[in-house]
């Protein structure tokens, strides 16, 4: 059995670094692409019909540079604990604001609506970096994977318990039920077509889940098909500092 263990850990390691491995070797190459595609489309002599292919090559090189960092990203969280040196205190509340006047510029014909009930006296101790895109990412997906018309409300308060939680919920479309345990799955989206189009990876809350983990809190899925998601990220007492 320990045999067995040992030899899962192996094939595990193996496939962490092949993955890591292969994402850094492909970055260069990419951006070479990307720089010369860039070139092609500056030149103003093109035709026409090569300007069309050209644009479709460009934003597909940018699709594969996304995908790539974002699995360096989670090959770094996967291969690294959480180091207490780079945690400080953060000001959950202006970070949150921060996102929150960004992702408004974004919205286009006020088709989303964005509240926030946020406590502005409630910090944590963590990864300033990666607590920003795991905030990010989950009002970003509530915007991106919602139809037209969909409320947000982000709320950001401690628990009586004495948790920290942040709370996404949207009255969107929701998802299906067979679909909520694999979501925090790499590649793993409900509509693959629609999330490619919005330029998703697949790997967004694969990412959150991991932050959170290693921040030892918890991400919560709840959602109901024609009523909307509920995402909630919680951390513990310890990381809370008021
Ligand atoms: P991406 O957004 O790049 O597709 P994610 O890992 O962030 O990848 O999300 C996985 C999938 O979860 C998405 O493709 C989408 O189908 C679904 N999803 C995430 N957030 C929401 C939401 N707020 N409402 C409905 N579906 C969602």
């Amino acid at each position: 059995m320990a045999q067995d263990i040992t030899e899962r850990e192996n094939i595990l390691r193996m496939r962490k670094n092949f993955i890591a491995n292969a994402s850094h070797e492909l970055r260069t190459p990419l951006t070479v692409i990307a720089g010369y595609l860039e070139m092609i489309q500056a030149d103003e002599q093109l035709p026409e019909s090569l300007g069309i292919a050209v644009d479709a090559a460009i934003s597909q090189s940018i699709r594969m540079q996304r995908i790539i960092e974002d699995l360096l990203t989670l090959s770094r969280l996967e291969n690294s604990e959480l180091d207490d040196q780079s945690c400080s205190v953060i000001d959950i509340a202006s970070m949150l604001q921060g996102i929150i006047n960004n992702e408004k510029t974004l919205i286009i014909d006020n088709s989303h609506t964005l509240n926030a009930t946020i406590d502005h006296d409630l910090k944590i101790k963590g990864m300033q970096t990666e607590i920003n895109s795991a905030c990010n990412n989950l009002i970003h997906n509530a915007i991106r994977h919602t139809q037209q018309g969909t409320e947000i409300n982000v709320i950001w308060h401690m628990q009586p318990s004495g948790t920290a939680c942040l709370v996404i919920k949207d009255n969107g479309q929701g998802i299906s039920d067979e679909h909520i345990k694999h979501l925090t799955e790499r590649f793993y989206r409900v509509d693959k077509g629609r999330s490619r189009d919005k330029g998703g990876t697949g790997l967004g809350l694969a990412i959150v889940q991991h932050i959170v983990l290693r921040h030892g809190g918890k991400l919560d899925i709840q959602s109901s098909l024609d009523k909307g998601s509920t995402f909630t990220i919680c951390f513990p007492s310890k990381r809370v500092i008021i």
